[in-house]
């Protein structure tokens, strides 16, 4: 059989395989299967493209980068915590949109005729690539603690503008000039998306990187696409639509369950003391301990445990099941309520839960346990803020008003276990805290979590 023909088959299939490894990416249960499927599809698309003709004679350099960046790769992430995973992605992503844009450049810097779709094509698959390139290294930067605050001045968002029609209007220059540019013009395209990236992230505050990674994230897809178109290379381009598609889709869900659009978060200093006047809350906060939480929860009928990022720093996911076994196991019903962005990423908790062994079918999303909540005896917050705050529900001042949240202040007792009186991820203060019904449990979330399973053991 011809070799090219062999070829498209192996690529066909490869992009078969990132198909069904999303699909099962859908559910925790499958999702494990799905990223080896996937990872199968990529090793058969990468190791067949070692036969096509245009590879020759440099097996060796390719060889070198796949070894570096596998190691690399599998170092980190056999090492990476849980806490630190929205990172990580940040810089996977960001290495995605370079690799699109270094392709553009390759093929860019050959000055060889091209035709008028594939050469718009290369030339905003560079753009896009190098903007989520350049853009995700910031939030990498943010993230990870190398970068602290936001950067902001005035007139920001105009001088972003001019950046982005200057780079836009030399990328149409180029485009229409055939293949008769100048390589300084390519390289002042490049310098200016680069830069461009970089200024569009500066003023974005920590708090909303989860959802520019995701942006990033899609950018990175739709530039691999087009590289793919440019390059022939249908597993290229596959693997980039569905990258693409599927960071957008997430990119939507997380500005919906924060009920903000995206040129919101892009543009609006969020989380940094810019919003408007929120209501004060009223009352006090009441402390409770461990032991008397433990007699609540043992002579409950209905707990509902509502974790948060808290619960993923302190790491507290194993004492939770530990303890929820022990309520299983004298006839209380345990349930636990997800929001979809809870923690730092969506499907954060899930994860954390799905590794310490919590059933799935203990696990419920927002819409399917809200209306519960009022027939709950306890309902323990461990290390979730902002996904609680009834806030969000009552006070139209709230920068969190109109986001869904978790009706926790509906059920007949509430504990919230966190450290101190600090505020969560927006830094807005929590109404939930003050209400009757809520007792605050002191700590950090893993030792009380211990002190509950402790206290229970001796009931
Ligand atoms: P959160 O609002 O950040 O609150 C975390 C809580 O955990 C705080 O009250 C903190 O209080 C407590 N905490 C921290 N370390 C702890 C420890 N070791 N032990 C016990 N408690 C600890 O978290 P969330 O309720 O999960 O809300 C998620 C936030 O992230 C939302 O604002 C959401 O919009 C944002 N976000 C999420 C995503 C996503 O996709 N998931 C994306 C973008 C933005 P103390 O400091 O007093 O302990």
């Amino acid at each position: 059989m011809d070799m090219n023909l062999i070829i498209q088959i192996v690529y066909f299939i490869g992009a078969f395989l990132f198909i069904l490894g999303l699909k099962q990416m859908g559910s925790p249960i499958t999702a494990r299967r799905g990223i080896v499927w996937a990872g199968i599809g990529m090793v058969m698309a990468t190791l067949i493209t070692y036969f096509h003709h245009d590879v020759n004679q440099n097996y060796l350099w390719i060889t070198l980068a796949i070894a570096i960046g596998g190691v690399i790769a599998y170092v980190s992430g056999k090492k990476v915590a849980m806490t630190d995973m929205p990172q990580m992605i940040a810089l996977y992503n960001g290495m995605g949109g370079g690799a699109a844009a270094a392709i553009a450049a390759v093929e860019l810097i050959k000055l060889e005729p091209m035709s008028f779709v594939m050469q718009s094509l290369a030339v905003l698959g560079a753009l896009i690539g190098t903007v989520a390139f350049s853009g995700s290294l910031v939030a990498f930067a943010k993230l990870q603690g190398l970068m602290r605050g936001v950067i902001r001045f005035p007139m920001q968002q105009w001088v972003n503008a001019l950046v982005f029609v200057v780079v836009v209007t030399i990328g149409l220059a180029i485009i229409l000039s055939g293949n008769e540019y100048a390589l300084t013009t390519l390289t002042v395209f490049f310098v200016l998306a680069l830069i461009f990236g970089v200024m569009m992230t500066v003023p974005i505050g920590g708090a909303d990187m989860p959802v520019v990674i995701s942006l990033y994230n899609a950018l990175t897809g739709l530039a691999v696409g087009f590289e793919g178109y440019v390059l022939g290379n249908p597993a290229m381009m596959i693997a980039g639509i569905v990258v693409g598609s599927a960071g957008t889709l997430l990119t939507q869900l997380m500005a919906k369950a924060m009920n903000r659009p995206i040129s919101n978060v892009l543009f609006s200093n969020f989380g940094d003391g810019g919003g408007g006047e929120a209501a004060a809350a009223s009352g006090s906060m009441k402390e409770i301990d461990s032991t008397d939480v433990a007699v609540m929860m043992a002579f409950a009928e209905k707990v509902v445990i509502i974790p948060g990022y808290g619960m993923a720093v302190a790491q507290a996911q194993h004492k939770v099941w530990e303890m929820t076994k022990q309520l299983q196991e004298r006839g209380v019903t345990v349930k636990f309520a997800i929001h979809p962005v809870a923690g730092r990423m969506p499907g954060h908790m899930n994860v954390l839960l799905a590794e310490a062994g919590v059933p799935y079918d203990i696990i419920y999303d927002l819409d399917e346990i809200n209306d519960e909540f009022p027939t709950t005896d306890v309902v323990l917050v461990i290390g979730a803020n902002d996904v609680v705050n009834p806030a969000a529900r009552t006070d139209p001042n709230s920068p969190i008003y109109g986001m869904p949240i978790l009706n926790a202040d509906y059920a007949k007792n509430v504990i919230v276990v966190k450290r101190g009186k600090g505020t969560g991820f927006s830094g807005i203060e929590n109404h939930l805290f003050f209400a009757d019904n809520t007792r605050m449990l002191y700590g950090d979330g893993q030792a009380v979590a211990n002190d509950l399973v402790t206290s229970l053991k001796e009931l």
